[in-house]
């Protein structure tokens, strides 16, 4: 049996964009195109890449943890504070992250989440300030419990032994990556052997993505929005583009394309989530064709359907009447749509746009999409 290794991941060659390991079983590029669970991205079995650093290796992350938390630059805040004595833009500090929830998780792609579930850990507060943010009772508040590292390895054990999940899944860590780091060394101790999903919204630094590499198996990077503006107006950050376009280009360095294991479980590689804004898929169709051009064509994609208004979408400005409209606004007059915050995102989006971006997107040379599968279920 072979065995796919983060050392052989690890060589990748990009010139096919899989494993150099699988390289020899690749089918003619006629079939390679319309099957992603086949050679060279499926594996006979995987042993995680934090299973396979040395212990000097593990040592030398361990302090530069401990170093990042004492001057803190690890995401383009670069608050440079000491997490230690003060808070950063994030507001969490370096003994402990804060926690929201931990439980195996059934929302995610039907490759992630498996049969048994995603081993989730939903953190506390973020970098970014999306004003649509879909998880912003978890985001934007400092809700939760406190963990430290120790702790949270623990509980990574506790998913994996009762909870029977796929993967550890570290929602919106970015902030939080000095300690994150420190689990998944500390887990492993404790005899962790399931991978490590890393699920961004991009607004990482190469320094905090150097630090996570061999210790991450999945990148689940969102790539939000395309331009300067959109991004300054509704995630509150004036580069994100630039700096999701170089976080995403270091995560495929690392890992690759996205691989799984005979029972369609993802194990290894990239996986990019677009989720489609109203109004926005102009954006949507310049993002899907930087990736084919910049990062792989046989990337694996997930063009989101789902946004819905929330967070500050639809409520009532600040000068504005004081009258409570809720997110969506169904058949808000004139007078209260010009009083709600962000009116012009303040609606589902549009099937039509949604499929204009996944046009773009095959267009470009995009194939592997997660999508729903003929029988009504998700292909798995
Ligand atoms: S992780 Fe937090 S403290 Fe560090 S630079 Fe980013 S926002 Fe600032």
């Amino acid at each position: 049996m072979r065995i796919q290794t983060a050392s052989k991941v690890d060589s990748v060659d990009r010139t096919n964009g899989g494993p150099a390991s699988c390289r020899r079983h690749t089918p003619p590029p006629s079939l390679r195109r319309s099957l992603y669970l086949a050679p060279p991205w499926l594996l006979d079995e995987y042993i995680p890449r934090y299973n396979l650093i040395s212990s000097v290796d593990a040592a030398k992350k361990r302090s530069q943890a401990y170093a990042h938390l004492r001057n803190c630059n690890l995401c383009p805040r670069l608050c440079g504070v000491n997490r230690y004595e003060r808070t950063g833009v994030c507001l969490i500090g370096a003994e402990t992250v804060k926690v929201n929830t931990i439980a195996p998780h059934f929302g995610e792609e039907p490759c992630i989440q498996g049969h048994n579930g995603s081993g989730s850990v939903f953190f506390s507060g973020c970098n970014l300030r999306c004003v649509f943010c879909q998880n912003h009772d978890i985001a934007h508040q400092r809700n939760g419990f406190d963990l430290t590292p120790e702790q949270l390895a623990e509980w990574y054990i506790k998913l994996q032994d009762v909870g029977g999940v796929h993967n550890i899944n570290l929602v919106t860590p970015e902030h939080v990556v000095p300690q994150v780091v420190l689990s998944i060394l500390h887990a492993r101790e404790l005899g962790l052997r399931i991978p490590i999903v890393y699920n961004t919204s991009s607004f990482d630094s190469l320094q905090s993505l150097k630090l996570l590499d061999g210790l991450v198996d999945i990148y689940l990077p969102d790539f939000k929005v395309w331009e300067n503006s959109t991004s300054k107006r509704l995630l509150k950050a004036d580069n994100y583009t630039a700096v999701a376009m170089e976080s995403i280009k270091a995560m495929h360095a690392q890992v690759g394309d996205l691989c799984f294991t005979a029972d369609g479980v993802a194990k290894t590689g990239v996986l990019v989530r677009h989720l489609v804004m109203p109004g926005h898929e102009d954006e949507g169709k310049k993002i899907v064709q930087w990736l084919a051009e910049n990062v792989s064509k046989d990337l694996m994609i997930h063009i989101m359907e789902q946004y819905f208004p929330r967070a500050h979408v639809g409520k009532p400005k600040r000068s504005g009447s004081g009258k409570v409209v809720e997110p969506g606004g169904v058949d808000a007059s004139e007078e209260t749509k010009a009083n709600v915050r962000y009116e012009d995102i303040n609606r589902p989006v549009d099937l039509k746009e949604v499929s204009a971006v996944r046009a773009a997107a095959e267009k470009a040379g995009l194939w592997r999409f997660i999508e729903a599968a003929r029988h009504g279920g998700f292909n798995i």
